[in-house]
C-alpha cells in the first residue's frame, strides 16, 4: 500500500556526463583502433560519439502519478509494442524492439501513456535485456500493487547481428510475471495471446 498519491521519479544524477573528457577518450579511442581523425568528416566524430553516448544514458525526466483505482477495474490493462531503445552492458552497442506491459489492477492504476516512460527509464542505462524486462515488471509491482504484472520485450541485439554470427533478424524474447499472471494459466494465456506471444 502506499499512502502518497502522487510519485515523483526524477533521474537527477550528482553529476552530469564529462563531455569533455568523453570526447578526449573517444579520440583516444578512435585513434587506439586505427581510425585517423584528422578528415573533415571525422574530426567532430569523437564529440558526437560523447554527445550520442550522453543522451543514451540520459532518460527525459517525468513525473509519475498513480491514481486510486476508485472504479474497481480488473481487466488486464495492456499497451502492446511500446518502443524500446537501450544499450547492451557488454559492448555498448544498442538493442532495440518492442516492449509489450500489462497489469491486473489492484489499487492504483497509472496512466496509459506512462507505461512507455516507465520503460524508457530502465532502458536508458547499460544494460541487459533480462534485467530490463524484470526491472519494469518489479517497479509496477511495487509502485501499483496489482493483482498481477506481465512484461514482455522484443529485441534485436546489434552486438550479435553486426557482428560473430550474423544472425540478422534475430529477436531475443525475454519475460516476466508476477502475481496472477504467473500463477493462473488463464490469465497468463490472454496475456500471451494479447501480446502475440506463445507462451
Ligand atoms: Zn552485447
Amino acid at each position: 500500500m502506499h499512502d502518497s498519491s502522487a510519485l515523483h521519479v526524477v533521474h537527477e544524477p550528482e553529476t552530469g556526463p564529462d563531455l569533455d573528457a568523453a570526447e578526449a577518450a573517444a579520440a583516444r579511442f578512435l585513434t587506439a583502433l586505427g581510425i585517423p581523425i584528422d578528415s573533415e568528416g571525422l574530426r567532430n566524430t569523437p564529440r558526437r560519439m560523447a554527445s550520442a553516448y550522453a543522451e543514451l544514458f540520459a532518460p527525459r525526466p517525468f513525473d509519475l502519478t498513480t491514481f486510486p483505482n476508485d472504479e474497481g477495474y480488473d481487466e488486464l490493462v495492456l499497451a502492446r509494442s511500446i518502443p524500446v531503445r537501450s544499450v547492451c552492458e557488454h559492448h555498448l552497442l544498442p538493442f532495440v524492439g518492442v516492449a509489450h506491459v500489462g497489469y491486473l489492477p489492484g489499487d492504483r492504476i497509472l496512466g496509459l501513456s506512462k507505461l512507455a516512460r516507465v520503460v524508457e527509464y530502465f532502458a536508458c542505462r547499460p544494460q541487459v535485456q533480462e534485467r530490463l524486462t524484470k526491472q519494469i515488471a518489479d517497479w509496477l509491482r511495487e509502485q501499483l500493487n496489482p493483482k498481477g504484472v506481465g512484461v514482455v520485450i522484443e529485441a534485436e541485439h546489434t552486438c550479435m547481428t553486426l557482428r560473430g554470427v550474423q544472425a540478422t533478424g534475430s529477436n531475443t524474447v525475454t519475460s516476466t510475471l508476477h502475481g496472477r499472471l504467473r500463477g493462473d494459466a488463464r490469465s497468463r494465456q490472454e496475456f500471451f495471446a494479447l501480446t502475440g506471444i506463445h507462451g
